[in-house]
């Protein structure tokens, strides 16, 4: 269950809880926003607890839960804690913008959200307002000192790289690596619908690499798990490690685990890929477990090998990434 016709076994779902966000990250979303679903296409929570249950009895041993922003669908920490009690599941995470998270956090921490990743893109306040269009760059900076005050280790925080805009702070977000158990996150710039991607914008992993080792010497490799999609480094003496997310030079569709839930309760098999199953559909069609685990399997068995290349993805017409949750 749950392995397709390349022998990849998924274990890992991500699951996003609203397609709103108290930010409007250009590289996410157009500027005019996206058109929201009504309220009641949306998965409830009962539903989501059903499908993750489902998951998990298939194999699935972690959830991370996205959005939009995951933190401002309303009683989250209520889901949390639901999903948190599941049999099986070894790893509960959250990627969030950080806002919502010093006031929240030590419920989510206490109803079993063990890994968390916080995407904070510059250091710089002015350019964070440029990039998000919004306010908050302090309350970021305060949830992650909350979270490594609560004890996350490490700690993830996501950026994305772009030219032009913060790639001249590449050894500035390095480090945060030295002393703290902060693990940065560097991920390729991606196309997806409405964001404006342009493949100059683009900083692929090895630029990245070499302008890091400019700054700091040499970095030293670290071994990657089989179903890890980024490859990691550190800088030697350093506490943490630096990964780089290369899904546009360099994919890791062999190693490939994961499936996708969006807020609309469509199962994508693929980030890239625009086929999508209604699982809320089917679920509100009154199927049962066994109906829904093999409409979940008929999916995952048409998962292509790889997906396609950069510029042909730029052309395609997949949701905005806020709508999938990354
Ligand atoms: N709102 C939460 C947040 O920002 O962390 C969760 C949802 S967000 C869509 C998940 C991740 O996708 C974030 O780390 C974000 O930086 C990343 N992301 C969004 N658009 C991207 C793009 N075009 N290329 C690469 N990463 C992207
Ligand atoms: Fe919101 Fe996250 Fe997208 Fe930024 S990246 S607009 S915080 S969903």
């Amino acid at each position: 269950m749950l392995t397709d016709t390349f022998g990849r076994r998924h274990t890992y779902l991500r699951i996003s809880l609203t397609e709103r966000c108290n930010l409007r990250c250009r590289y996410c979303m157009p500027e005019e926003g996206v058109p929201l679903s009504p309220r009641d296409h949306l998965l409830t929570f009962e539903e989501i607890e059903r499908l993750a249950r489902l998951f998990v009895r298939h194999g699935v041993d972690k959830i991370r839960l996205t959005g939009g922003e995951p933190l401002v669908r309303q009683d989250v920490e209520v889901l949390v804690e639901r999903l948190g009690r599941l049999d099986g599941l070894r790893t509960l995470a959250m990627t969030t913008n950080g806002l919502l998270l010093p006031k929240k956090l030590p419920r989510l921490k206490a109803a079993g959200i063990n890994l968390l990743n916080i995407s904070l893109d510059t250091l710089r306040p002015e350019r964070f307002t440029d990039v998000t269009r919004r306010q908050g760059f302090d309350l970021v900076l305060r949830a992650i000192d909350d979270a490594l005050e609560a004890g996350y280790d490490p700690l993830k925080v996501n950026c994305v790289v772009m030219r032009g805009f913060n790639d001249d702070e590449l050894g500035d977000f390095v480090a945060m690596t030295e002393a703290q158990p902060i693990e940065v996150r560097f991920i390729e710039y991606m196309p997806f619908g409405g964001n404006g991607w342009a493949d100059n914008v683009l900083v692929p992993f090895h630029e990245m690499i070499a302008r890091i080792e400019e700054r700091v010497g040499p970095l030293e490799r670290i071994h990657d798990g089989p179903n890890e999609t980024s490859k990691t480094f550190r800088v030697p003496g350093f506490r943490e490690r630096v990964g780089f997310i290369t899904s546009m030079s360099a994919h890791f569709c062999a190693g490939c685990n994961r499936l996708r839930l969006t807020a609309d309760g469509a199962l994508k098999v693929c980030l890239f890929g625009t086929a999508e199953v209604s699982l809320r559909d089917a679920l509100r069609a009154g199927a049962t477990d066994d109906e829904m685990a093999e409409i979940i399997q008929a999916a995952i068995l048409r998962k292509k090998a790889a997906h396609a290349g950069m510029h042909e993805l730029a052309a395609s017409d997949n949701r905005p990434m806020i709508l999938i949750g990354g």
